[in-house]
């Protein structure tokens, strides 16, 4: 067996991804391989996170994307063989798994929620949710290499202990076919609420659109992101439609939710059943959203969020 492979955009998913990339590959005896793009320092930190090699991909050039590294990876993955091949779950990640499988000539099984190998045949058995997580579908590849896409915080980050591995520099990248020609910064309502550890979710609620300044007040004081119920984005149109949560919308994991006028329907709640903590604020003691909630705040939002906003913003002495 050739290897796993784990390529993430960014370090902390690719220590996620090694910690599973880690259990696959010893229960398959196979090399344990991690992608570093750019930044050559890091190689020692994933080796001792459990990687066997790591492979630098070369630094980009202002003009390029990451989409520059596609034929890099593509090449090298026709030559190693790859047998499993685990990317993030990101935008970009689940871009890039695309278009490499597709390369590659293989299957891909996005999002998946667990990964384990079958004892009978060795084949890596993918899970997903499907139905808006009503069930769980298990994914079996016979192409090579098998690849999955994992979000993130799916998998607890890999421990740091001392090892011994291999840093091999991988060759610079072609021209690629898309070029930067500017740079905006990105909107603050459009952080990206899957990776995000905060997030303040926004509902119908919330009165005027002029009204989110006291979300975006709150989320500031967390460090999160916000996140909207669907007739916030796609009726009121007073967020951007990729920060809708829930069924039709983003599937997130945050370490804390804060649900502030949302009801709960369960096409929403579908969205955030992964969130490890789950505070709801609702002027309604019936709300569903309280059965799924680990705490709640029966209240006015206008009353609750600026308090709740001074309160945090003292303990963090902003
Ligand atoms: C096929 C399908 C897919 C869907 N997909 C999604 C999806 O992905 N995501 C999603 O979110 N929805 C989705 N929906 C819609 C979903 O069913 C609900 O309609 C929606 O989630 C309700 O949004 P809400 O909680 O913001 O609004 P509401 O249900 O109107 O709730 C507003 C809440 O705010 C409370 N409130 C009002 N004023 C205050 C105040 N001053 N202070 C505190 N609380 C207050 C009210 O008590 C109420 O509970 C989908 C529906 C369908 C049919």
């Amino acid at each position: 067996m050739a290897g796993v492979w784990v390529l993430a955009e960014n370090r902390d998913l690719t220590i996620e991804l090694l910690n599973i990339g880690r259990d696959l590959a010893d229960k398959v005896s196979a090399r344990l391989t991690a992608f570093l793009p750019g930044d050559r320092d890091r190689g020692q930190e994933y080796i001792d996170c459990g990687a066997d090699e790591v492979l630098v991909l070369p630094a980009l050039n202002p003009e390029q994307t990451v989409d520059a590294y596609i034929p890099v990876i593509v090449d090298e993955g026709r030559r190693e063989q790859p047998d499993i091949f685990l990317l993030s779950g990101t935008l970009r990640g689940r871009e890039l798994a695309a278009r490499i499988a597709a390369r590659l000539d293989t299957g891909l099984c996005s999002q998946c929620t667990a990964l384990n190998i079958d004892e009978k045949t060795g084949l890596l058995v993918m899970e997903r949710l499907i139905f808006g997580g009503a069930g769980i579908q298990k994914v079996v590849c016979q192409t090579r290499p098998q690849m999955a896409t994992i979000a993130p915080r799916t998998f607890e980050p890999a421990r740091r202990q001392n090892r011994e591995g291999k840093i091999r520099e991988l060759p610079a990248s072609p021209e690629s076919a898309v070029k930067i020609l500017e740079r905006k910064p990105k909107d603050r309502a459009a952080g990206s609420i899957t990776e995000a550890k905060v997030i303040i979710c926004v509902g119908r609620g919330i009165e005027k659109q002029e009204d989110l300044a006291l979300v975006n007040k709150l989320a500031a004081a967390t460090g999160g992101e916000i996140g909207c119920t669907r007739p916030i984005a796609e009726e009121l149109h007073w967020m951007p439609e990729d920060t809708c949560i829930g069924l039709s919308g983003k599937q997130v994991k945050p370490e804390l939710y804060i649900g502030v006028g949302i009801s709960g329907q369960i096409q929403h709640i579908t969205g955030i059943r992964d969130a490890k903590v789950i505070c709801a604020v609702n002027n309604d003691d019936q709300a569903p959203i309280f059965d799924a909630a680990d705490y709640g705040i029966v209240g006015n939002l206008y009353e609750v969020l600026p308090e709740l906003t001074r309160q945090l913003e003292k303990i963090t002495n902003k």
